[in-house]
């Protein structure tokens, strides 16, 4: 029993010996592929359900490997989080979707703002401000046309840095949602502090608004708070008719999925506005 006992152990820290390296790979390659311009954003439309009218979009980055491999944003970002990467990437998506916004500006005002997701440790990183200063002033853009999400793990850690950045936003112009609301775990108590403009609720909720009554009054409180604290609602994952259906029903109507568009490459949503406008 002893020596099995001694192997196993041998086999977890082999398996572990194999995790870690693996993930320095990962690291090197994620490292590598910025140098090469594998990564790209995508960009998914907001939809003003009511009127039908294109309220801005969201960019969403997607790494596409040399052989066309295209891999999701969840599979790479925990990681390159737990690295700080994410300070160096984070800024890469914001140069980025600035320079998109200022092709977008004169062609296709619809389009914008453009909102562009930030990690925790993106927005808790002291050079924050600056890069995000310095990208809209390189770009030549106006702060109006550009959007943060910041989900609400931003909230957790140090209160008091995350309002002086508030404020410091509002001043730059530049407009913020919380993305993926009501995941967290004080969702309801910063809404005592903060005067929030816009709310993203995390697409699980709709999901379980259609499966269940449980589900449908949950959300529907969601919305109803949302409207009696004045603050814009948008729910994501919208994905048939009966959801929108559903949402207009109960009085939200900003909204975003794959019922309107998936995420698509620059030319391809302006394509799909065209096309959408006619
Ligand atoms: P998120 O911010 O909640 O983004 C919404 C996710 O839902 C996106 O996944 C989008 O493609 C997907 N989605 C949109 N419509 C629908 C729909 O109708 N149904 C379903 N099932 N899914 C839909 P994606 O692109 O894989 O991104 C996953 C997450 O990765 C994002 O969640 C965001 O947290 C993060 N992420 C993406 N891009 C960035 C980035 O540039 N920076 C940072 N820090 N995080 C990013
Ligand atoms: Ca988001
Ligand atoms: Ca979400």
């Amino acid at each position: 029993a002893k020596a099995a006992g001694r192997n196993t152990t041998r086999f977890y820290s082999a398996e572990l010996q194999e995790l870690l390296k693996r993930r320095r790979e990962i690291q090197h390659e994620m490292r590598l592929a910025l140098e090469r311009g594998e990564y790209h954003l995508y960009y998914q439309p907001k939809v003003d359900a009511w009127t039908g009218r294109v309220i801005g979009c969201e960019a969403l980055l997607r790494w596409i490997k040399p052989g066309g491999q295209v891999v999701p944003p969840l599979d790479f970002i925990p990681l390159s989080e737990e690295t700080g990467f994410i300070t160096l990437l984070g800024a890469w998506v914001l140069r980025r979707a600035c320079f998109q916004i200022r092709a977008w500006q004169d062609t296709h005002p619809h389009l914008l703002p453009v909102s562009v997701n930030i990690s925790a440790k993106q927005f808790a990183d002291p050079g924050f401000l600056d890069t995000l200063q310095s990208c809209l002033e390189e770009a030549g853009v106006d702060a109006r046309h550009l959007e943060l999400e910041l989900t609400e793990s931003v909230l957790i850690t140090r209160l008091e840095h995350c309002l002086e950045l508030f404020s410091r936003l509002k001043e730059m112009g530049v407009a913020f949602s919380i993305d993926d609301f009501g995941t967290g775990f004080s969702s309801l108590n910063y809404l005592n502090i903060l005067h929030l403009e816009t709310i993203k609720i995390e697409r699980s909720f709709l999901r379980r608004a259609m499966d269940s009554q449980r589900g449908a009054s949950v959300l529907q409180a969601i919305i109803q708070l949302g409207q009696s604290l004045d603050i814009q609602m948008i729910a994501e994952g919208v994905e048939s008719q009966q959801d929108v259906d559903k949402l207009l029903g109960w009085g939200c109507r900003l909204m975003q999925g794959y019922h309107f568009s998936r995420p698509l490459p620059p030319a391809a949503l302006a394509e799909w506005l065209t096309t959408r406008h006619q």
